[in-house]
This record gives structure tokens, C-alpha cells and sequence, in this order.
């Protein structure tokens, strides 16, 4: 049985989106994004991702290492390439002079501004697909798009619940993939349970100076580990976009958390289980490639 173009290219596309995966908690303000440049066979020949602001995107990276075989082939990118020379010389431009017949795009880029790297390839006469497992793709690509939507990082906040009712910070119930802990006094003990590559941040009194001093600094996606006192002025103006709750004790449950959250998964963590909760007013869907343009 012959495996179909389309085939290929949803392979290619998802493992484009795990290698997209391994930028997270670095590339900011850059997105996380992966790519994977197959040749006229349909073979898979350059792989690569964005590491961090500055150095190579994911497609110079793939189509370095395809060199010649990137000829007549087809590149799969998760974000739309980018048009604009910034500290690296624009991506569709790589893609013409490699000689690339066919690029496939998950998900357009908003900054791209109607102009993007989709049009300009089309124009030099390369066939373009955009929206291609669009929805695979925002599992990484999500939060970039929100805090550009938002202009402020998309903010987790860390902690445990306790027997007694209360909840403490917990840097631990934190994804490992955010870009900055946000903590205060109070949790300089937690605060050394953190990678030590990843930027500290200490808390300033006001939630949206502090917000706005983040993504001034390139943070898109930043956690809070603080108890419940400090985390209560983020709560009380909605810039709490997720809630990580490491629950070790059966009593302590979700009566003792914030209204206005959904549970969004159930995992186990550290012996005890781990609560994703998701605020429910926010509008946290980021737009769908269709409604993009
Ligand atoms: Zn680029």
C-alpha cells in the first residue's frame, strides 16, 4: 500500500510540532516553531526549531542541513515563514533561493500583517497549503498566539492545596515549559526548586505593572508561584489564565479553589494529583487560520 502525499505531510507536520515543542520556555519573545523539509521523494532530509530570539529559525535550520536535497522538495512549517529581516534574514527568502516547490503551514502568523510570508511565496510561484493540523499545532503554539491577542503573558499560577483550606505557592505544580517564575518573599524556598537557566522575577505590588513589565522584557508565558494572599489582586482582575493545583491530600479539594475555573485535566504529581483549571470568561481561544485573514 502506497502512503499519500498527505500522509507524508501530516507525519512531517507532526513531527514538525514535537520539535517546535523543544523551543518552549526559550525562544520568547520569538514563537516556538518547528520544521521539517522533505525532498522530491517525499523523504524526510533537514529537520529544525527555533531555539531562542537571535539565532536561526526553524527553517534555516532544516534547510541547512537538507542543502541540496531541499531542491523541488516541500517544506512543513507549524508558523507561517516569516517576511521581515530581523536578526536573521527572512525565512521565505530562504525558501525561494533552496529552490522549495511546496510549503505547508499550520497556522498563519497574526504579526505578519495581511503581507505575510504565505503571500510572497504564493507570488514566487510556490505552492502554498495554510491550516494544515492547525489544532495540533496550537497545542504549542497557543500560548504565543494568546499573549500576543492579549499583549501580556499568559499567566499560570502554582500552588497546593492544603488540608486546613488554604492554598501556598508551589512552583512545582508549574509546567516546565513556561518562560519566567514570578514569585515573591515568601517563596524563595520554592524558587530554588526551579531550573536555574530560566529568569526569576520578583513581584511588584501592582498586577498589571507587573504584567506589563514582563512582556515589556519578552515573557510570554510566565508562572506564579505565591500563596493565596498575593496570588488574590491577580485573581480579582482576571489576569490568571490558568490554575495548577497539586492537591496531596483527599480533604483538600476544589471547594477550596477561585470560582469562575473549569477543569481542564487531572494528572498525578508527586504523589498526589495535579488540578489544570482554565478560567472561564476569558476568551482563550486564539483565532482559527481561516479567521485570520
Ligand atoms: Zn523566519
Amino acid at each position: 500500500m502506497t502512503i499519500t502525499t498527505a500522509e507524508i505531510e501530516a507525519r512531517a507536520m507532526r513531527h514538525a510540532i514535537a520539535l517546535s515543542a523543544w523551543g518552549r520556555g526559550t525562544t520568547s519573545p520569538n514563537p516556538p516553531v518547528g520544521c521539517v523539509v522533505l525532498d522530491s521523494d517525499g523523504r524526510s532530509v533537514g529537520q529544525g526549531w527555533h531555539r531562542r530570539k537571535g539565532e536561526p529559525h526553524a527553517e534555516a535550520h532544516a534547510l541547512a542541513q537538507a542543502g541540496r536535497a531541499a531542491a523541488g522538495g516541500t517544506a512543513v512549517v507549524t508558523l507561517e515563514p516569516c517576511c521581515h529581516h530581523g536578526h536573521t534574514p527572512p525565512c521565505h527568502r530562504a525558501l525561494i533561493e533552496a529552490g522549495i516547490a511546496r510549503v505547508v503551514i499550520a497556522v498563519l502568523d497574526p504579526t505578519s500583517r495581511g503581507r505575510g510570508g504565505a503571500a510572497l511565496l504564493h507570488e514566487a510561484g510556490i505552492g502554498v497549503a495554510v491550516g494544515f493540523l492547525a489544532e495540533e499545532a496550537h497545542l504549542v503554539l497557543g500560548p504565543w498566539l494568546a499573549a500576543l491577542e492579549r499583549q501580556r503573558p499568559v499567566l499560570t499560577w502554582g500552588c497546593s492545596l492544603t488540608p486546613r483550606g488554604t492554598l501556598t505557592s508551589d512552583a512545582t505544580a508549574l509546567p516546565r515549559e513556561i518562560d519566567t517564575l514570578v514569585h515573591d518573599d515568601t517563596t524563595a524556598t520554592t524558587a530554588t526548586e526551579w531550573p536555574t537557566s530560566r529568569p526569576l522575577f520578583t513581584l511588584p505590588n501592582d498586577p498589571h505593572h507587573a504584567l506589563d513589565a514582563l512582556h515589556h522584557d519578552g515573557t510570554r508565558t510566565a508562572g506564579l508561584a505565591v500563596d493565596h494572599v498575593t496570588a488574590q489582586p491577580y485573581l480579582d482582575t482576571g489576569l490568571i489564565d490558568h490554575i495548577e493545583a497539586h492537591s496531596a491530600h483527599e480533604a483538600a479539594h476544589l471547594p477550596n479553589l477561585p470560582d469562575g475555573y473549569r477543569l481542564a485535566q487531572i494528572s498525578h504529581l508527586n504523589n498526589g494529583l495535579r488540578l489544570s483549571l482554565s478560567r472561564n470568561s476569558t476568551n482563550a481561544q486564539t483565532p482559527s487560520p481561516s479567521s485570520q485573514r
